[in-house]
């Protein structure tokens, strides 16, 4: 089905055109029975409307509607007929999300910014993300009552019916939009544009705290397999799935969240704008083969577009339609995506200017938004400092195991495997090194606000829980502990800390205790390979107050870069995890702060070094550490005097 359009072709055909050189091929050579038909796209937006991280309370080159808005409107400038549709997740994922959900409230009529934003570009149509349950459905209807374009979506339901088309569905499934569409020889026909949208059927799993026994979700294909064939019916020329879903080569089996592959294989589909993974599709994050076509953009011959995240790109679907015996079918197609910026020499370099009347729209909610992060969102009784991260138990650690494990602990139920222990592991993630001695968490007594918690969680990982026995727990600890140097019994002011090992490669284990025996060697070297296979540095490993069993099965709730294989973690290698959050990290200390109001992450002291008679060592930290020093629990502290480079000395009578 594929007409490649030679250089010559599309020269000869720019020339005639004169002063519209950016015109597209598909446009510039369209014939008197045919039309080019684009369709633009955003996914994943998650409230990212302003170039602005709020996190880290500056602005930011790799973000924002606005910039994306730019691009869409040079798009729609050099097209003959365009469509914009959004593919989900856009009401959750920043504080600005967090402000309208906590703070400021949706009232019967507000607007919700993103929408706001939306409404001033004109989309088409939008479907939902797995996302826009995470404030429960009367906020995200309160939302989506805003949107002046429709909404779609065939497989989220008040109640599950029969089959698909039984289902009581709490939004319609799809639309058919008629549009004018203007052929190649000006000529204007009118065309029924079907979209139709799906999501991930694990909100049930994600959102169960708002959805279980109150709504429903039907498997993708299933929805697909139902309602395409109405569309049909109904008159639709084309139809364009909406997936938010991503693009997966694992095999399809019923309920699967990236199914994006096979909905391509149902028969009527004829384009698919995809997301919910946050890549860029076409692009080299994927391969060719099993279906999908890197070169072509192509999944199992459909046009196919992911456009990143948090309006990083704009996703773009060219289709030369045919005009024959009264049907619209699509000739040949183009499938790309245009990037806000330009990585280069680990700069961001933005491309596009923002489009001003988006930033207008939702001024207002933006400067609300600073002001939120700026201001306490609950309480911490005891300070969140890491100045002695990789010496002891530690509150910077601590808050982020609890919000991890009551998370978890929620994922967990009704799930196979409710009721097993759930342990937490986490690392200090500015802890000195090589970010220098000023490069450490430091939140007072008192007042936590947004902008702290990306202080205490410098990356946006998503969280994932592995399934492990208390034998792999160990060795999980034991690679942790490979960041000390072996020290000898006897010896005085040893260096402590190897410092070619990241910190965030020492991950504490909340809800067992440990000992960690540092005249041992370390049994994993700093890449995670086994170099002492008999060494035991971790030892009275205890759960519940008994020597834990290495037969025993615990959940450990972690991050998507451990359990994928980072640091090379024994247990963590991708193939034990058991659950996959939809949720950062940072969101869920978020959450788990505002839904404590008072959080009190003081050090459990759950871990320390096992005593050795007459023995030191020596590290170094944060000079601002000095005034923490004494409260640290399980292990005696005292200054050592100045180190190099501005760092401070401790000494530690083990
Ligand atoms: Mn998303
Ligand atoms: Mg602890």
């Amino acid at each position: 089905m594929t007409i490649r359009f030679s250089r010559r072709q599309f020269l000869a055909s720019t020339a005639a055109t004169g002063a519209f050189v950016t015109l597209h091929p598909f446009s510039a050579i369209a014939a008197t029975n045919q039309a080019h038909l684009r369709i633009l796209s955003t996914t994943d937006l998650h409230v990212h409307v302003h170039p602005y991280d709020y996190y880290a309370d500056k602005p930011i080159d790799t973000v924002g509607l606005s910039r994306t808005a730019t691009i869409i409107e040079e798009v729609r400038a050099e097209s003959t007929n365009s469509i914009l549709v959004d593919n989900g997740d856009f009401l959750q994922g920043n504080p600005m999300g967090d402000y309208i959900a906590y703070e400021r409230g949706m009232s019967d009529g507000d607007l919700h910014p993103v929408v706001q934003a939306m409404n001033v570009l004109g989309y088409d149509c939008g479907t939902l993300g797995n996302h826009e349950f995470n404030y429960g459905v009367p906020f995200m209807d309160k939302v989506v009552q805003g949107a002046d374009f429709p909404i779609v979506c065939s497989n989220f339901a008040n109640k599950l019916g029969a089959d698909g088309r039984a289902d009581d569905l709490f939004y319609k499934p799809y639309v058919l939009l008629d549009r004018e569409l203007t052929d190649g020889s000006g000529e204007k026909h009118t065309i029924k544009i079907g979209l139709i949208g799906f999501l991930p059927p694990q909100i049930m799993n994600w959102d169960q705290r708002h959805l279980a026994g109150k709504y429903d979700a039907r498997d993708i294909l299933q929805a697909a397999k139902a309602w395409v064939p109405e569309m049909q019916e109904a008159g639709a020329d084309i139809i364009i799935a909406l997936s938010h879903s991503g693009i997966s080569t694992e095999p399809s089996v019923e309920g699967q969240a990236n199914a994006a592959l096979y909905l391509a294989g149902v028969d009527g589909i004829d384009a698919l704008v995809t997301g919910h993974s946050h890549l860029v599709f076409p692009s080299a994050a994927y391969e060719t083969g099993n279906g999908i076509d890197v070169e072509a953009g192509t999944l199992q011959g459909k046009p196919t577009t992911m456009g990143g995240f948090w309006g990083s790109h704009m996703g773009l679907i060219d289709l030369m339609l045919e005009h024959d015996a009264g049907e619209w079918r699509v000739v040949t197609s183009e499938s790309s995506t245009r990037g806000i910026y330009e990585r280069v020499d680990r700069n961001n370099i933005p491309l596009v200017e923002d489009f001003q009347p988006v930033l207008a729209a939702t001024q207002k909610e933006h400067d609300a938004t600073l002001e939120y992060i700026r201001r306490a969102v609950g309480m911490t009784d005891a300070p969140l400092h890491s100045y002695f991260a990789l010496v002891a138990d530690d509150p910077s650690v601590q808050i982020v195991s609890q919000a991890q494990t009551w998370y978890i602990e929620q994922m967990m139920q009704g799930s196979e495997w409710e009721g097993l222990p759930i342990l937490s592991a986490a690392a200090p993630f500015k802890a000195g090194g090589r970010g220098g001695p000023e490069y450490y968490t430091d939140v007072k007594v008192g007042p936590v606000a947004i902008k702290n918690v990306s202080d205490l969680y410098l990356y946006p990982n998503t969280v994932r829980a592995v399934l492990i026995d208390g034998a792999t727990v160990k060795d999980w600890l034991e690679r942790s502990a490979s960041i000390f140097n072996q020290i000898t019994a006897g010896g005085q002011d040893q260096v402590l800390l190897n410092p070619d090992m990241p910190s965030y490669n020492f991950d504490v284990m909340d809800g067992v205790t440990y000992q960690i025996d540092l005249t041992e060697p370390p049994k994993f070297n700093r890449s995670g390979e086994v170099i002492n296979e008999g060494s035991n540095r971790i030892v009275n490993l205890q759960f519940n107050g008994a020597a834990i069993d290495p037969t025993q099965m615990f959940v450990v709730a972690t991050n998507n870069y451990r359990a994928g294989g980072g640091g090379s973690f024994p247990g963590a290698n991708a193939d034990t995890i058991i659950f996959e959050g939809p949720d950062t990290n940072r969101d869920v200390i978020v959450r788990y702060i505002v839904d404590q109001g008072t959080v009190n992450p003081k050090a459990d002291a759950n871990w320390t070094f096992a005593p050795v008679a007459n023995t030191s060592v020596i590290f170094e930290t944060g000079p601002a550490g000095v005034g923490y020093a004494n409260a640290v629990e399980g292990v005696n502290i005292e200054p050592a005097g100045d180190g190099a480079d501005g760092f401070a000395l401790y000494r530690i009578g083990l």
